[in-house]
């Protein structure tokens, strides 16, 4: 069997195996059809079996969640934790809390966590967990008992040197204080049990900024290398989403002289003729990250044009007439082949993932043929458990490192990550395949330790 027979025949056992979880299949195709290469130079990788392990997680931890409502009226929610690679780590990744939460979507989640974690240098396996629940439209105090009942079972398979957990949707700071305070109430420590903490309590500086700053840093990389661009200046940067990463890619993109014209949630999108200014942010992050509102709050205020139901890559390049950038940073398959389109007629010369997996296969087969620079998501939104691995170093130095310290380090694992995409894709593909090199350089770390560990 050659490594392209051997590479289809794993994706379809995937499939058979794992039975209506699209995403999983979508990401595991994705990840193996860019492997061959290496595959055909290392028969070692067929031999030891690393693909039929590689995509089999250790652990899959599926539980009962019981919560009571304000008015008292019980709800059985599902909880997860997807242990999926510890080869080279504690195993690392976020918890969702949102109504889309399924296995498959956790599954695709934690298998993606595996590379992104592992092009980040910093020693972290893969994981991704979390619930159908929906943290929208429920006051603190049902958060909160939700929190408390997630954990009361969470709690038994996590630790600072077995898994590590952290946000990702609907999971920010305030989640993250009732799962710490509900942990540290069952086992009687405190440890670095999760990370995105509170300052106060062991947070690390630049956290909540990581995933939006590394991933404009990412880009700025690749404008640097293949455009030969220092800046954003004269560039239209449409964006997706206004939670975490949106937030912090938006201030950014901004600061490098980018002109953002888009900002969008579940219920439709801003347009931002003049871009962002710290007003505009400032009332996007209160309402968003403190009040957990809805954007067209924002919209109203400052009478931005606001287009229900609309995604911002139609109203960006409708509104704004070019777009250059385009930043998802919302969700899962939120660029279609559709979408691609639209941003290709509109001048698209770059997409950086900010969200995990926001590009379909189609839409990334249109990037290529269409000579459109692409930073997949994990490379470029790795900066974000890059520093949760730092703020894990902080804590069991018992330390604090400054925000320049950390931005710093962040930067430089920014530019290493992409350094390594362009190595291992100058050596298998063409230099701005950073797809195919971004993969490769995680594969090859964690299949080599997974050889090195013996049969497991
Ligand atoms: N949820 C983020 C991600 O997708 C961060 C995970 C973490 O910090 O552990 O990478």
């Amino acid at each position: 069997m050659n490594a392209k027979e051997y590479v289809e025949n794993i994706i379809e056992n995937v499939k058979a195996k794992n039975p209506a979880q699209p995403e999983f299949h979508q990401a595991v195709t994705e990840v193996l059809h860019t492997l061959i290469p290496v595959i055909e130079k290392n028969p070692k990788y067929m031999k030891h079996k690393i693909l039929e392990r590689i995509t089999e997680p250790e652990r899959v931890i599926m539980f009962r969640v019981t919560w009571e409502d304000d008015n008292g009226e019980l709800h059985v929610n599902r909880g997860y934790r997807i242990e999926f690679n510890g080869a080279i780590g504690p195993y690392k990744g976020g918890l969702r809390f949102h109504p889309t939460v399924t296995l498959g979507v956790l599954k695709f989640l934690g298998f993606e966590q595996i590379f992104k974690n592992a092009l980040t240098g910093i020693p972290m396996g893969g994981a991704k967990g979390g619930s159908d629940f929906d943290p929208h439209g429920k006051s603190d105090s049902e958060v909160r008992r939700f929190c408390e009942n997630f954990m009361m079972e969470l709690y038994r398979h996590i630790g600072p040197n077995t898994d590590v957990p952290a946000g990702d949707i609907g999971v920010g700071g305030r989640e993250i204080g009732y799962l710490f305070g509900a942990y540290r109430k069952i086992v009687d420590r405190w440890e670095g049990v999760l990370t995105g903490k509170g300052l106060n309590w062991g947070g690390s500086l630049i956290r909540p900024e990581a995933t939006g700053y590394g991933a404009t840093y990412y880009l700025i990389e690749m404008l640097k290398k293949f455009k030969g661009k220092k800046d954003l200046k004269g560039y239209n940067v449409a964006i997706s989403g206004s939670g975490n990463v949106a937030q912090f890619a938006s201030k950014k993109v901004t600061e490098f002289g980018g002109k953002v014209v888009t900002l969008s949630d579940s219920k439709g999108a801003m347009y931002l003729p003049d871009g962002i200014n710290d007003d505009i942010w400032n009332a996007v992050y209160e309402t968003k990250a403190i009040k957990h509102g809805r954007l067209q709050e924002v919209a109203e205020k400052f009478d931005l044009p606001w287009f229900p139901g609309k995604k911002a890559w139609e109203v960006a390049a409708k509104e704004a007439g070019e777009v250059h950038i385009a930043f998802p940073s919302a969700t899962q398959n939120e660029i279609n082949a559709e979408d691609a389109k639209t941003l290709i007629n509109a001048g698209l010369i770059a997409v950086v993932e900010g969200a995990n997996m926001p590009s379909t296969l189609d839409a990334i087969n249109l990037y290529f043929e269409n000579d459109v620079l692409f930073g997949p998501a994990k490379a470029a939104n790795a900066g974000g458990v890059a520093v949760s691995g730092l703020e894990m170093s902080q804590n069991a130095q018992f330390t604090y490192w400054s925000a320049e310290e950390v931005d710093r380090k962040l930067h430089d694992i920014m530019v290493n990550i992409f350094n390594t995409g362009v190595k291992y894709a100058e050596k298998y593909d063409k230099p701005t395949n950073l797809l195919l090199g971004s993969n490769i350089g995680g594969f090859v770390k964690v299949a080599d330790s997974m050889i090195d560990q013996g049969i497991y």
